[in-house]
């Protein structure tokens, strides 16, 4: 798999990013069928989001053995979509847009502020690379490769109201993924940046949670402060 320093030339290409035995396996048959080779490629090219940490903590001092990675956090913004959205929204729906969400990083790489790449050019690069994604699982399975695509497109565009608590669930899942680094290793690191996302937070539920983290992380602060100066 491809690091986000390899990434840097602005013609990146998802195909660039794929290895050869993973190219082999799209133009061959295999014994069932066809398509089951365009399955196993799939499979093969998101299973990196298992084992690419994050990389903002990392960034940050976080040691790499005790980084989250993409999938981590996709798996707990499921769970949380499952819970927090008012009935009135498709969960669902939200369930299934976070564990798309991040897919596109399977083979851009989780690219930060920080990584030299602009904003535009991480989302042509994501773009293109679910365009991709849609192609080799469509012989398979057709109905999840435009469900996968527009999922993704939801997201990025914040066109429903799903996409819209996804959006704020993100948010809150890394405000309390800091917190719990921190409640596991003090204020070693500075992580004060990534509580800045409270005020990017727009539903009034997550909103609400994610007041509560803060309040809570604010006397863990003053508490290690305190213990340090006594
Ligand atoms: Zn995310």
């Amino acid at each position: 798999m491809t690091s986000i320093k390899d990434l840097s030339e602005n013609k990146w290409k998802p195909q660039d990013a794929i290895p050869q035995n993973i190219k082999d396996l799209l133009t061959t048959e295999s014994k069932s069928s066809k398509s089951s080779n365009h399955l196993l490629a799939f499979l093969n090219i998101i299973s990196s989001l298992k084992f690419q940490k994050r990389t903002g903590w990392m960034d940050h001092g976080i040691p790499k053995f005790d980084t989250e990675s993409i999938a981590d956090h996709m798996y707990r913004m499921s769970i949380l979509s499952m819970i927090v959205p008012p009935s009135t929204v498709n969960k669902d729906k939200c369930v299934k847009i976070a564990i798309i969400h991040d897919i596109a990083e399977c083979l851009v790489g989780d690219i930060t502020p920080f990584a030299g790449i602009s904003k535009s050019e991480k989302h042509r690069r994501e773009k293109e690379t679910i365009e991709y994604l849609q192609q080799i699982i469509k012989p398979y399975n057709s109905e999840f490769a435009t469900e996968m695509y527009e999922l993704w497109t939801d997201y990025e565009e914040i066109r429903t109201i799903e996409a819209r608590y996804v959006k704020d669930i993100d948010k809150f899942e890394m405000i309390q993924t800091a917190y719990d680094y921190e409640l596991r290793f003090g204020i070693t690191y500075d992580l004060n940046q990534f509580y800045t996302a409270r005020e990017a937070i727009k539903t009034k539920e997550v909103g609400e949670l994610c007041d509560d983290v803060l309040e809570k992380r604010n006397k863990l602060v003053e508490k290690l402060k305190h213990n340090e100066t006594s």
